[in-house]
């Protein structure tokens, strides 16, 4: 049960068959990073920088960015910190952005294209999170990438802030994308060679993959990450990754009990979920026997429904026509 739960929340989460999965918190605030290391998380998996960006009239400076991420590094006592850069859009303009307006925000300039469209706010950005990197493990993540030609240049730019922080590269620093656009998903292993990790957005992932804008509550019950059509996407990302390449989930899904088994089985090494979220996540790992969860996650691929997937994972066969 939940105490049980708790109780464990702070050792690792190792399935039935003795393979141990990072569990990480998701964070978009100071006070959220310290509830993550309360709460067990072994990591930050992801780090929602908007926060820092959104409702005020200039951009946070370099100085201002560094001593947030920081904040954060303390409260979360030295676990690694999943930095994702900003990830703001059509939908959430930012007033010393300049950006037109869009008729489908989400189709629109956000994530790494408006990081690509906005060097100088993306070069801070880099600069102040390179600086933290001295001190503490930190991986970069570039949001809503489509291209390789988008993570070089990202990467290229993460190379010069390295180059104008001057202390040479930092010892810990990684760098990986969201998966969340399914052209990507399906180049998974074009882009492998280009970075250390990936991480499966769930939410806009399957917002794309089934045309269902997320929030739109009239659209919300197709909008489920198990559709097969959706676990299709992640499995050619698992397999486009390849052994080097860590495959994580940072979206909704990962907090969902029933998607644990079959993200698992497909290759998923990493789950980050909201900080309370955590502990129960965690004992749903060490429920897990990864052999069987890969048959599950197999089968899951080939039937017809979200619901379907649900009946696997409980081992509830349902009638087929
Ligand atoms: C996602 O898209 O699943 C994700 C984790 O990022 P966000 O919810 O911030 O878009
Ligand atoms: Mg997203």
């Amino acid at each position: 049960g939940r105490a049980r739960a708790r109780a464990r929340a702070t050792e690792a989460a190792v399935t039935r068959d003795g393979v141990t999965l990072a569990v990480g918190a998701n964070v978009g605030s100071v006070e959220d990073a310290r509830a993550a290391a309360a709460g067990g998380a072994d990591l930050a998996g992801l780090i929602r920088t908007e926060f820092l960006f959104l409702g005020r009239a200039s951009a946070p400076g370099v100085d201002e960015q560094e001593a947030v991420y920081r904040e954060l590094a303390g409260a979360l006592g030295g676990r690694r910190l999943t930095i994702r850069t900003l990830d703001v859009g059509g939908d959430k303009p930012l007033p010393y952005a300049r950006a037109e307006p869009e008729t489908n925000p989400f189709l629109g300039v956000r994530g790494i294209r408006h990081s690509l469209a906005h060097p100088r706010l993306f070069a801070d950005q880099l600069l102040a999170i390179v600086r933290v990197a001295r001190d503490v493990p930190v991986s970069v993540m570039f949001p809503m990438i489509s291209t390789v030609d988008e993570v070089v240049a990202a990467r290229r730019m993460l190379d010069d802030a390295v180059r104008r922080g001057g202390a040479g590269a930092p010892p810990g620093l990684e760098a990986g994308i969201m998966m969340e656009v399914p052209a990507a998903a399906l180049k998974a292993a074009v882009l492998a060679p280009y970075v250390d990790f990936f991480s499966v957005g769930t939410n806009d992932l399957t917002q794309y993959a089934l045309a269902a804008e997320r929030g739109n509550a009239a659209v919300a019950s197709l909008a489920d990450g198990l559709d097969p059509g959706v676990l299709r996407l992640i499995d050619a990302i698992c397999r486009g990754a390849g052994e080097r390449v860590t495959v994580s989930v940072c979206g909704e899904l990962a907090a969902d009990e029933a998607a644990v088994p079959v993200l698992a089985g497909l290759g998923v090494r990493e789950l980050s979920v909201a900080p309370p979220a955590v502990p129960a996540v965690k004992q749903a790992v060490r429920a897990l026997d990864l052999g069987r969860a890969a048959g599950v996650a197999a089968r899951s691929l080939s039937v017809e429904s979200a619901r379907a997937v649900r009946a696997l994972v409980a081992d509830r066969p349902q009638a087929t026509p």
